[in-house]
């Protein structure tokens, strides 16, 4: 099977000179372009780079970002729903967002669902009912999940679609990991999974908890599609042993199998400008020489966060300064950080999870402070949203339980442990996303500690101990 792979792949990479000349000079180009893009980065003020590792941060250029995707006529011109497949007619839908998130089409509630990955912009979908209320109508979609109105373009009446077809095309290192590239006759509903994984109901009612990461294989399901011609080239992919594909009603699904179960961190996929589907699936991060790593001060400028009960320490410096002080930790161990902001300003949740889209870090921590009325809760917890995102939360929340076991000799309750929450910033899906909260500012006692210098240094260095636990460095 590998054999037939690659003499595709040669046949590829022969079709002529001209395009490898092109493609040579594209990544020169690029080459250029980044290089320009990190020095307008590293001069702008509110840049460091200390030790061996670097500081950035991801404000710079946000603006600019782009997301590729297919647009009509350019590259392989894919079916759509505009044009007359013969099959009929029906209300169609087409995803206008890069990340259009999806809940459980045969539940009512609307909550977010980490069993469901957002489909990518330009998946085109048949609408089976609208559901929600007049203002914020839900979809109900024919590949089974739900999806809010804002992420949707409707189209009532559009042709129906035909059964798909999938071609592996290639595969390419990249950044990060490795890009599998499938080459479809239309951009169908993708869904993709990890599992097994058993799950429990726990904070805040969600059934979304894991004990222990277990998945052994990844399962990217593509709708309505009836075949792949090739398995995709898996060689690259040091998380991956072996892929099957399995047909079935409804779709088929491609199946990684992870070379060891619950070691698997994080993917990435869209439909690109040349109307392929490319998932980039991360490599190792255990044995990679310089990973990166998101740090996210939660809050900042107009939005403090949190204060103690007296309005005097604000959530929005203190997580900046614990950010800051685990940021030059880690970068004097070599390893690259990205701080989504390094002074008291603003950045929007959703410019969080883009700062996390684009850099592909190896892993994202959120950091916060609690809040709570009565000014009798304390202690600290760790959250996630992915199953392969809770080994990180747990490997923090074993550092930040110790600190707190100081605060609190022999008190277990000061570990409130890890559990499933949906917040913006973790919601991805590119790598293991967590956020900790580092204890309560409205707790007199947790507030004293918070604001003390040599408290935030603890909090900081119990972020790093776990953060480095997961990427396997030696502390
Ligand atoms: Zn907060």
């Amino acid at each position: 099977m590998r054999k037939e792979k690659s003499n595709k792949h040669n046949k590829k990479t022969k079709t002529g000179a001209f395009l490898k000349i092109a493609l040579v000079f594209s990544l020169l180009l690029i080459a250029v372009l980044s290089a320009a893009l990190v020095y307008v980065t590293v001069q702008s003020p509110v840049n460091v780079i200390t030790g061996t590792g670097k500081i950035l941060t991801g404000r710079s250029g946000i603006r600019e970002l782009s997301y590729s995707y297919y647009k009509k006529g350019r590259g392989k011109k894919l079916l759509t729903p505009y044009e007359d497949h013969g099959l009929g007619t029906g209300m169609m839908c087409e995803v206008i967002v890069p990340y259009g998130e999806c809940t459980d089409g045969a539940e009512e509630s609307n909550s977010s669902d980490p069993l469901y990955s957002p489909l990518a912009r330009g998946t085109v979908d048949r609408v089976l009912s609208v559901a929600g209320t007049a203002e914020q109508p839900v979809y109900v979609l024919e590949s089974g999940v739900k999806i809010n109105d804002e992420y949707i373009k409707i189209t009532d009446p559009a042709y129906l679609m035909p059964e798909n077809t999938l071609r592996y095309y290639g595969s390419e290192p990249v950044i990060g990991g490795i890009k599998l590239l499938f080459e479809t006759d239309w951009a169908v509903p993708v869904r993709v999974t990890l599992d097994p994984q058993s799950y429990f109901t726990g904070y805040d009612n969600r059934a979304f908890n894991v004990t222990e990461f277990s998945a052994k294989y990844l399962d990217i399901h593509f709708s309505r599609t009836v075949s792949l011609d090739a398995l995709p080239d898996i060689s690259g992919l040091d998380v991956v042993k072996k892929c099957v594909w399995i047909g079935g009603e409804g779709g088929g699904t491609l199946r990684l199998y992870l070379k060891k179960s619950g070691q698997f961190y994080g993917y990435s996929y869209e439909l690109d400008r040349n109307g392929r589907f490319a998932f980039v699936i991360k490599k190792n991060i255990r044995q990679d020489a310089t990973p990166t790593v998101i740090l996210d001060p939660g809050h900042g400028g107009t939005d403090p966060g949190a204060a103690s009960v007296d309005g005097a320490v604000l959530e929005s410096l203190m997580t900046l300064d614990i950010a800051n002080q685990a940021a030059e930790m880690l970068s004097e161990r070599g390893i690259r950080v990205v701080l989504t902001r390094r002074d008291d300003v603003f950045v929007s949740l959703d410019e969080r999870a883009l700062i996390t889209r684009k850099y592909s870090p190896d892993l994202f921590v959120a950091i916060h402070c609690d809040s709570e009325e009565t000014g009798t809760a304390y202690g600290t917890h760790t959250f996630y949203y992915k199953n392969y995102s809770a080994p990180l939360a747990q490997s923090i929340q074993k550092y930040m339980a110790q600190v707190y076991g100081e605060l609190y000799p022999g008190d277990a309750a000061a570990d409130k442990g890890t559990k499933f929450y949906p917040f913006a910033v973790t919601r991805v899906e590119e790598c293991p996303s967590v956020l900790v909260e580092c204890g309560y500012l409205t707790n007199e006692s947790n507030c004293a500690f918070i604001n003390s210098a040599a408290g935030r240094i603890k909090i900081a260095d119990a972020i790093v101990r776990g953060i480095l636990e997961q990427l396997n460095v030696k502390f």
